[in-house]
């Protein structure tokens, strides 16, 4: 079957190499001219809109993303020429932060306190009802926490006011969690709908650092994530991998935000799980029947970001998976990821003890934070 992709990253990347054992052929659709997919499948270099982009993708008999902010128009024109997951509502909605959490509100998934604000008189206003710490954040276009400042004090908000520029923004409560973590669920589209263990997740500046999955000490909390991302799944009629974002607090789950899309806090699954998130994607997206989403005892998924670290030393690290997604390195940039497993938490700490000397030293940090966090 030939499956196009919307993106060229290294989500459609992993999604290439879960899909090519399964007989799958990738088209793939990126603006950028060296799109790391390119290498797994035909890469079309073109906007998203590009006449030629469509005729491409139109070929395939399924067209999914690996990214958010496609235009929904795109999805839209596409779906009436071919099979088209997730649907161009699915990611319309998660395009707008505010859209986003008023639906949300409307299944019940609790969120934190906001409010929509385009001018200083609103602002002024949200902050008055929902107090400091705040956080602004634009509504469209923010990712890897790009577009949003924390207010703790009034001397913040000029300076957050001009570097977010754009102006459609939502204000929310800052959640003082006592950690982060994400549910990824499958759905295909006869309705069959699997969990994923609940990842916890580690953040540092807005990117994600760290996952750890199953959640240590959060089993009363997988339940109660199923069912937020269930609701979610099922009202958007959705079709595919989503995930969740979720702040833990006080034993409860508040929700960030969803993608619609394979997601950084299950790569995990690759070796974690017993069919990854990106092969159950695929096996959604074609209808055909899921795998299952069991962990083999617990993973570590540590992102390399900005640039690859030494490989020779990473690689002499027991029990490490490395992945290269090919990028070129830029600061900021994810450029790849490694993944311990191994039976069970305290066997999993022995590799990650052997595996900290060998990290920079705010990766190293980090990850002491979660071993003391997790034990
Ligand atoms: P986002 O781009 O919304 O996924 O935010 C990236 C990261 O910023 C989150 O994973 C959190 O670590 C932090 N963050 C975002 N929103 C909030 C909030 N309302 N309260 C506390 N931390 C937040």
């Amino acid at each position: 079957m030939k499956v196009g992709i919307l993106g060229g990253g290294q989500l459609a990347r992993m999604l290439a190499a879960a899909g090519i054992p399964l007989g799958l052929d990738f088209t793939i659709v990126d603006p950028k001219r060296d799109a790391c997919a390119g290498a797994l499948g035909r890469l079309v270099t073109a906007d998203w809109n590009d006449d030629a982009a469509i005729e491409a993708l139109s070929g395939c008999e399924r067209v999914t993303c690996d990214f958010e902010n496609v235009p929904a128009t795109v999805l839209d024109a596409l779906s009436t020429r071919t099979t088209v997951h997730p649907s161009a509502r699915a990611l319309a909605t998660g395009q707008d932060r505010l859209a986003e959490k008023r639906m949300f509100e409307s299944l019940d998934i609790p969120v934190p306190p906001f409010a929509a604000v385009s001018s200083r008189p609103e602002l002024l206003e949200a902050l008055e009802r929902i107090g400091f710490p705040a956080v602004l954040k634009t509504r469209r276009m923010g990712y890897d926490g790009k577009g949003q400042a924390v207010l703790r004090t009034p001397e913040d908000l000029e300076p957050a006011w001009q570097a977010l520029g754009d102006h459609e923004l939502i204000l929310e409560g800052f959640v003082p969690f006592d950690f982060e973590c994400a549910i990824t669920v499958v759905r295909s589209a006869s309705g069959d709908l699997r969990c994923y263990p609940l990842s916890r997740t580690v953040h540092h500046d807005g990117i994600l650092r760290l996952a750890m999955a199953p959640a240590p000490r959060a089993d009363q909390l997988q339940a109660r994530a199923e069912g937020l991302g269930r609701a979610l799944a099922e009202h958007l009629d959705y079709v595919g991998c989503l995930t969740l974002e979720l702040f833990a607090v006080d034993g409860r789950l508040l929700a960030n935000e969803f993608a619609p899309r394979v997601h950084n806090s299950a790569h995990w699954t690759i070796e974690g799980a017993q069919v990854s998130q990106f092969e159950n994607h695929l096996r959604a997206v074609c209808d055909w029947p899921l795998g299952e989403t069991a962990a083999r005892g617990r993973s570590l998924m540590i992102n390399w970001i900005g640039e690859m670290p030494a490989r020779e030393k990473l690689l002499a690290c027991r029990g490490l998976h490395w992945h290269d997604y090919g990028k070129q390195a830029r600061s900021g940039r994810k450029v790849g990821h490694a993944t311990l497993t191994e039976a069970d938490g305290q066997a999993l700490e022995e590799l990650m003890a052997g595996l900290a000397p060998c990290l920079d030293a705010q990766s190293a940090s980090l990850l002491t934070g979660l071993m003391n966090d997790s034990a």
